[in-house]
């Protein structure tokens, strides 16, 4: 059976903390789906279509068998639709652990043949978050170290004047 996974967030933009975590999920499932959420409440620097179009770059330039998708609704329902069956999260501090543990559980009860893995953050992307990047790159500090060149670029661009 081909294991179809999924990585869910919003990658408001996507980071090297994201990518280590993709990296590592395509050893685990057969073809990934980076599914993008509008997260409107969290009012994203990017829209959606330049965050997926930034994530498809991302797979490309990683040599990863996946996709990105833009999704609004019921994960696990989305799921179905596309036969993934494995979730992929990344685990950064104990902060991230009780949000995730609730929402794993959730999924479950509402999904029991879908199982969600979490991967522990690598040492070096630990601390890199994507509101971070954002706030760096705001007052035009340098987060070059943080993000691909692509993504550097629209930073750029987006923060220009
Ligand atoms: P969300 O809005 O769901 O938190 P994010 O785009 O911020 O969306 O994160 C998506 C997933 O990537 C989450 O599981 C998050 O913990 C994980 N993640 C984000 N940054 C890192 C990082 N630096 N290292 C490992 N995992 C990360």
């Amino acid at each position: 059976m081909k294991r179809i996974g999924v990585y869910p967030g919003t990658f408001d933009p996507i980071t090297k903390g994201h990518l280590d975590i993709i990296r590592r999920a395509s050893r685990v499932v057969d073809h990934l789906v980076i599914l993008i959420a509008p997260s409107t409440k969290k009012k994203p620097l990017f829209s959606l279509e330049k965050r997926i179009e930034l994530a498809e770059i991302e797979l490309k330039s990683l040599n990863i068998s996946g996709e990105a998708q833009g999704f609004d609704g019921l994960l696990v329902e989305h799921m179905r639709t596309i036969g993934a069956n494995v979730i992929l999260r990344g685990l950064r501090a104990i902060s991230d652990y009780e949000y995730e543990l609730q929402i794993a559980s959730m999924n479950r009860c509402l999904a029991p043949e879908i199982e969600t893995i979490f991967l522990m953050a690598s040492e070096g992307s630990h601390f890199i978050s994507s509101s971070l990047v954002k706030e760096i790159a705001s007052f035009k500090g340098d987060v070059g170290h943080l993000v691909s060149d692509n993504v550097e670029k629209e930073l750029k661009a987006c923060f220009a004047a």
